[in-house]
Formats: C-alpha cells, sequence, structure tokens
C-alpha cells in the first residue's frame, strides 16, 4: 500500500487547493472505472425493528425517545422482502436495533433465513455488536456480509454521545469487526458516522483499522461507508458537521488508498451528491430506502413517521436514479455478480422492472 490516509489527506493544509482536489478526484474516477467499471451496485435496507437498548444520541432509535416502537413479526418481515424482491432487488441490508434477548436474536435469524428462502443473492446484516453465538447463527441462515460502524474512532467524543447499554463500551465495539471475520463472514463494512468528531481524526484511524483487516485477513473483502449526521426524531446534531468539501475529500481519500475497496452511499446525501460522487469513488448505494420498520409494503401509513430511524434526502425512485446515471454512462445492477460467480452460477442481468 503506497498511499496512506495521513499522507494524502492534510485536513489542516492551510490554503486548501482546490487544483490538487481536483486532480485527486481525477485521479480517483479513473481508479474506480478501472476497478469497477461503469456499473453501480444498489442495495435496499430493510429495518426489522426499531427497538434498541442503547442510547446514541443522534439517532432516532435510541432507548429514551418516547417515540412509536414496532418489530416486524416474521409475515410481515416476508412481506417486506417479497415486496422489494418483486420489485427486483436482490442485496438486502437487514437492519435492527441492538436487544439482548433470546426471542428478539431468534427473529433476526429467522429474517435471514426468510431473505435466503425468497432468493436474496446477498444479505447484509446490520444489527450491532452482537454474539459471536449469534453471527455464527445468521451466517447459517445465509447472511454474508456483516455491516458495523464504530461511528467514530475519538473515545472522547464516543463516550458523550454513547451514554448507555452495550455501545457504550468502546472496545467491545471496536472489537466486533474482527470477531466477526474469526466467525467466518467474508465481506465487513466499516464506517463512521461524519458529524461526530474531527473528520482527519476519525479519517486516520479508520484508515489504520481497514488497514489492519487488509494485513491480517487477505481473503476478506472489506468496504466502507461514511453517512453523516442526519435529523432524527429526538436526536441532535455533530460537534463537527461533516461539510460537503471534506466530506469528498474523505472518500477521494479512501479511494486513492484502497482502490479495490467498494464504497457505499446511502440516501442520506442529497440528489446532486450523491450524482457528483458516484462519479468520482462510489461503487454501491441504497435506493428508494424506508428506514422504518414496515415501510415498504405499507408505505401509506402514517405512522412511519414516527417509527423511522432518520430522514432521506435522496427520494428517487430506482427508475429515476438509473436515468440520472445513465447520462454518465453507468448503469446500476441489483445483482452481485461476485457471488453469482463463485457459486459457479452465471443467470444473466435481473432487470429491475
Ligand atoms: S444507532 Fe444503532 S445502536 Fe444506536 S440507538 Fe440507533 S439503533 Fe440503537
Amino acid at each position: 500500500m503506497s498511499k496512506t490516509v495521513s499522507t494524502l489527506f492534510p485536513f489542516d493544509k492551510d490554503p486548501f487547493s482546490l487544483e490538487q482536489m481536483e486532480q485527486e478526484a481525477d485521479q480517483a474516477r479513473l481508479l474506480t472505472l478501472e476497478r469497477f467499471g461503469k456499473s453501480k451496485g444498489v442495495y435496499i435496507p430493510l429495518y426489522i425493528s426499531n427497538f434498541c437498548e442503547n442510547s446514541c444520541t443522534y439517532c432516532g432509535f435510541n432507548k429514551n425517545n418516547t417515540h412509536l416502537r414496532k418489530t416486524l413479526l416474521p409475515k410481515e418481515i416476508e412481506q417486506e422482502l417479497l415486496y422489494i424482491y418483486k420489485r427486483g432487488y436482490r442485496h438486502v441490508l437487514l437492519v435492527a436495533g441492538e436487544v439482548n434477548n433470546e426471542k428478539y436474536h431468534k427473529l433476526l435469524v429467522e429474517s435471514v433465513a426468510l431473505a435466503t428462502r425468497i432468493g436474496m443473492q446477498a444479505i447484509s446484516v446490520e444489527f450491532g455488536s452482537i454474539s459471536d453465538q449469534l453471527m455464527l447463527e445468521l451466517l447459517n441462515a445465509g447472511a454474508d456480509c456483516f455491516v458495523l460502524y464504530q461511528e467514530t474512532y475519538h473515545q472522547e467524543q464516543y463516550k458523550k454521545y454513547h451514554t448507555a447499554g452495550r455501545k457504550s463500551d468502546y472496545h467491545y465495539r471496536i472489537h466486533s469487526i474482527e470477531r466477526a471475520i474469526k466467525a467466518g463472514f467474508k465481506k465487513v463494512t466499516l464506517g463512521i458516522l461524519g458529524g461526530l468528531a474531527p473528520i482527519d481524526y476519525d479519517a486516520k484511524a479508520l484508515f489504520e483499522h481497514l488497514s489492519f483487516i487488509k494485513q491480517n485477513y487477505w481473503d476478506v473483502q472489506f468496504s466502507l461507508s461514511i453517512p453523516r449526521i442526519n435529523s432524527a426524531e429526538g436526536g441532535i446534531a455533530g460537534d463537527f458537521p461533516l461539510s460537503d468539501i471534506d466530506f469528498t475529500r474523505t472518500l477521494i481519500a479512501f479511494r486513492l488508498c484502497f482502490p479495490e475497496m467498494p464504497i457505499l452511499l446511502s440516501t442520506r446525501e442529497r440528489p446532486e451528491m450523491r450524482d457528483g460522487l458516484l462519479r468520482i469513488c462510489i461503487t454501491h448505494l441504497s435506493v428508494e430506502s424506508m428506514t422504518a420498520p414496515g415501510g415498504y409494503s405499507n408505505s401509506n401509513d402514517c405512522a412511519h413517521e414516527e417509527l423511522k430511524q432518520f430522514n432521506i434526502s435522496d427520494h428517487r425512485s430506482f427508475a429515476e436514479m438509473a436515468a440520472s446515471l445513465a447520462r454518465f454512462g453507468f448503469d446500476l445492477h441489483t445483482k452481485d455478480w461476485q457471488m453469482e460467480l463463485n457459486k459457479g452460477v452465471f443467470l444473466g442481468n435481473s432487470n429491475h422492472p
């Protein structure tokens, strides 16, 4: 590895050179094109429950919020999965708050088993710092990617935002990615929540964490996502708002450091931001996201406003998103080609309706 975030990215450099950023953006664009071609992978989040025992102050699901709570029943999970499957999605990100309860854990495993049965080709799970045993059960049920954000690597800031529950244990959380790898996950997604701590601090720490995985687990594919704090019910803005320009510089730096690494982008970002970043360094994106349990098949239910984790900023449909990207010569694909090749199956593209 020849580049590091620190050498590439003197965030405190004064004056800031737009010219240098443009050159780096151009290199990042070429690297992304060379490694990933003109296709962008699409995934869709599915929220299973908004109960949570943690108290992240920036999150609508935090246990101190008095808003409506809901955990989907197995038949509701199936209904949601069928709904998004019929819409053409084959990569689902299952999301739930952390609840340390056996019945709840069984439901999480069942949600993965249902996704597998329905035919999802890629199943990512974002269920927090779960136990080794639960990781194994999720793997056995068909999960293939473990998603966990450290949120911030800055320990003092971390303490301030995570005041209760298992997530308040910084060290337990930071070791969870490695535990997931040891449990058998071959794909992991790491990230920080932009806005909680100075971005140069978090970017450098995240770089170290990714480098550690790369050096110690050569057969694990790691990917990256840096969501930025967005308004949430009862939530707060971060102490260090991440500007558009620093956000872009950070993502460019990570692309230059890890040319082969998938970088994900959520619907938290505005359409113009997404279109710009997709042309530079993003390889996977979520589309048509709902951040409340049961948000897809019952999307007219007004309770969803109260159930959701955060507000999204890009409300475009899949067709609108595809049309927007087509203007730049990109296409969206809902299938994980690498998984198909690994299985020895080549079925052709799954066209989105
Ligand atoms: S960010 Fe995750 S762990 Fe924290 S309160 Fe929200 S759902 Fe719970």
